[in-house]
């Protein structure tokens, strides 16, 4: 690999992006839609290549959180409808009927807003109702004690101009805990406040939503009989998190560093900051180019172990800014430019996740912009990103 790639690099494997949607696909059923979640610069393998992979592979919708993700997109010619799921202050609406964004809706105050903005300027914005049946997030709320305002609220919002209701959607909070009672038996409640709602929207306003989708990558793993009209599969798409493993899925990413340059340390001579670690005799020590600038956590110090090609280097001392220190001293053989994985299908990131105390999500988007992202598919890389401003 050339020089750039020497330091420490992401490799996006679009094959295992493939495989994961196709096998993601199956699970949907014939008649759901796919929405890709492409949200923080899809959870950190890059929103651009990630889209156009998956509008290639037969996606029908894409989603983002906030209008600079869409713009994005739409700057790099990614053509799919894209649903934004949060919340847009409403001066920005025709920022976002302009980039062809479809807005989710969360309240009554939100859609008079929107429909203001978007009849001021001449011009329908796209909105999916927004129903929060349990999620305690964004949404009108779905319980039984607040159905009935919900319900007239919804009714005279979806009366206002300006604006068209395609969608409808609700999201889960616990669906990705199968074995979990409590967690199972709450989202088949928020499913039928969903179902109950919809029905009573439906019916009040004598029409019907041309998308009602309640699955993210939980829902869509073990409750695949929720998948309705479409899915929104995050996560999983990326092949991260226990349940990418339960179902066969492949890791996305792979974080790649190469060893520096490696010294021989007497006994009890300490490494790195605070003096954590000291050797116990005689001990060759490798700096790897690796730090938590890139989004390796500090919290890993003196714990995670990098994967070589002969076996895993645990780190020695406190993870600096840029470098921290790994242990060769069991691996002879492994020396100054070998490649070590940082985290991939030889190193579990779910492992680093739970020593670390967060979840894989957190560990991908938190990816720095300073690692190039190299793009591979059959074998042979067919892209690459870096985000530095050079
Ligand atoms: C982020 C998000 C998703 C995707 O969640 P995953 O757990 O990554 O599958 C789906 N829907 C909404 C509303 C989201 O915010």
């Amino acid at each position: 690999m050339e020089k750039i790639l020497r330091r420490t690099w992401a490799e996006i494997d679009l094959d295992a992006l493939a495989y994961n949607y196709r096998k993601l696909r199956r699970q949907m059923g014939p008649g759901a839609g796919f929405l890709g979640v492409v949200k923080a610069d899809a959870y950190g393998h890059g929103a651009v290549p990630i889209s156009k992979k998956l509008e290639e592979l037969g996606a029908e919708y894409l989603a983002v959180s906030n209008l600079e993700e869409a713009e994005e997109l739409r700057h790099h010619g990614v053509e799919l409808p894209l649903l934004l799921l949060g919340y847009t202050p409403a001066d920005m609406t025709e920022m976002l009927i302009d980039n062809r964004v479809t807005q989710d809706v969360p309240s009554l105050e939100a859609a008079r807003d929107y429909s203001a903005a978007a009849k001021v300027c001449g011009k329908t914005l796209k909105v999916h109702l927004k129903l929060d049946t349990g999620m305690g997030r964004l949404g009108f709320q779905c319980d039984e004690g607040s159905f009935d305002r919900s319900l007239a609220e919804i009714l005279e919002a979806m009366r206002l101009p300006n604006l068209d209701w395609e969608g409808v959607f609700m999201h889960f909070c616990v669906a990705d805990e199968p074995d979990n009672p409590e967690a199972r038996s709450f989202t088949r409640l928020q499913y039928q406040r969903f179902v109950h709602m919809v029905e009573e929207v439906e019916r009040g306003a004598n029409m019907r939503f041309r998308l009602h989708h309640c699955c993210n990558s939980g829902g869509l793993m073990y409750y695949p009989e929720f998948a309705w009209d479409m899915c929104r599969p995050g996560v999983v798409l990326y092949g991260t998190e226990p349940m990418s493993r339960d179902f066969g899925l492949k890791p996305v990413m792979t974080l790649k560093t190469a060893v520096g340059p490696v010294k021989t340390y007497p006994p009890d001579t300490s490494v790195s900051y605070g003096r954590t670690y000291f050797t116990d005799r005689e001990r060759r020590i490798g700096v790897l180019p690796v730090g938590y600038a890139d989004g390796l956590q500090r919290c890993l110090s003196n714990r995670w172990e990098m994967m070589t090609q002969d076996g895993p280097a645990r780190i020695c001392g406190r993870v600096c800014m840029d470098m921290c220190m790994v242990d060769l001293t069991d691996l002879p053989n492994v020396g100054t430019g070998d490649e070590v994985e940082v985290f991939g299908p030889n190193n579990p990131i779910e492992r680093m996740a739970e020593m670390a105390g967060t979840i894989t999500y957190e560990l991908t988007c938190c990816i720095s912009k300073r690692v190039p992202r190299v793009y591979l598919e059959n074998g042979r890389i067919v892209g690459r990103d870096l985000r530095l401003q050079l």
